[in-house]
């Protein structure tokens, strides 16, 4: 039996384990299907203080590894495939493996939604990008597309506009979902122009291990073009990995799990950090910061537990 279980080996996750190691609490972390989560998956990351000259994505998540171990952490491979949260001690079944825990943080994340083009898998943090917030600055003077027709394409395009020369939003349908606001501002925004109805069919040029130009086909009159551009944004979305925990935790109608008095999710000994509760702010930062609360909350929920019984 653990005193506690982090799933997810983010930077949530992490965080998480290194205050909780450190509280003596010998937690254990499910890896998932995703280590390191997505700053695993990106290359500079410029705006996490306490990096003058950035640091890679990847070297990141393996020093905050290094640390959780350091103080105690434990490391489990393989994704969960079910939880049974109603009753403590919790049951969790990873890979072959099943875990009983008196209290649960869910630092699980979110996946960005790509459009399942190879050429984009292998230019990922190569030119072809899910954030803007954390590679724009790269793109500097450069011609780039922002792929999707949500709030999220219109606010990553007006973002990228301090830093690009030119955006263009392709999005695959003449209809869009952002809301009028955010679709009026990024109509008004002389450097932002449309394609639409566009598919992005492959990404060029991987063999450059850079991004020269996308093939696009027009979903009306099915020709295809050849569109040069330096970037590739997808904002087609983000979806919470929170599928295994439906029916046991109260969320929202996108499967965000909810919490509320810090990290405290709907049922008493489990908490929730990182991107699987937030679909607002979405950073290595923040998610860093909830870890730090959820490990807190249950520091404090297993005292409270142990001065009960
Ligand atoms: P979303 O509303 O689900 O929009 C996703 C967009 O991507 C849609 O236009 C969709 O096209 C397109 N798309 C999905 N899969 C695709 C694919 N495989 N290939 C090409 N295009 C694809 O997602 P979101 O924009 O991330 O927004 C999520 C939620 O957050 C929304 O409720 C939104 O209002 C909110 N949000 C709010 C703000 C804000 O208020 N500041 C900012 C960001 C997000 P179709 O339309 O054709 O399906």
């Amino acid at each position: 039996m653990s005193k506690i279980v982090i799933i997810g080996s983010g930077c949530a996750g992490l965080t998480a384990a290194i205050y909780a190691a450190r509280a003596d609490l010998k937690p254990i972390v499910l890896d998932g299907y995703e280590p390191g989560g997505q700053l695993a998956l990106t290359t500079l990351v410029e705006n996490f203080p306490g990096f003058p000259d950035g640091i890679l994505g990847p070297e990141f998540i393996e020093h905050a590894r290094k640390q959780a171990e350091r103080f105690g952490t434990e490391f489990r491979a393989g994704a969960v495939s079910s939880v049974d949260l109603s009753a403590r001690p919790f049951k969790i079944v990873a890979g072959r493996e099943s875990f009983e825990t008196e209290s649960l943080i869910i630092a699980a994340g979110a996946s960005a939604r790509m459009l399942g083009l190879e050429s984009e898998r292998q230019l990922l943090g190569r030119g072809v990008s899910t954030c803007a917030t954390c590679d724009g600055y790269f793109f500097r003077n450069r011609d780039i597309i922002v792929v999707g027709g949500g709030d999220t394409a219109m606010e990553e395009a007006g973002f990228l506009t301090k830093f690009a020369k030119r955006v263009i939003i392709v999005h695959r349908r003449r209809e869009f979902r952002a809301t009028k606001i955010m679709l009026d501002r990024a109509r008004a925004n002389e450097k932002i122009t449309f394609m639409t109805p566009f598919a992005v069919e492959e990404v060029h040029n991987v063999s450059n291990s850079s991004v020269d130009a996308v093939t696009l086909r027009n979903l009306e009159t099915n020709e295809k073009s050849t569109l040069e551009t330096e970037g590739v944004f997808v904002a087609i979305g983000h979806d919470p990995n929170s599928a295994v925990f439906k029916g046991q935790l109260e969320m929202d109608e996108n499967g965000y799990i909810i919490t509320h008095a810090g990290s405290k999710t709907s049922v008493e000994g489990v908490f929730a950090a990182g991107d699987v509760q937030d679909h607002h702010y979405r950073q290595a930062i923040t998610a860093a910061g909830s870890g730090c609360m959820a490990a807190i909350d249950a520091e404090k929920f297993l005292t409270a537990q142990k001065s009960l019984s």
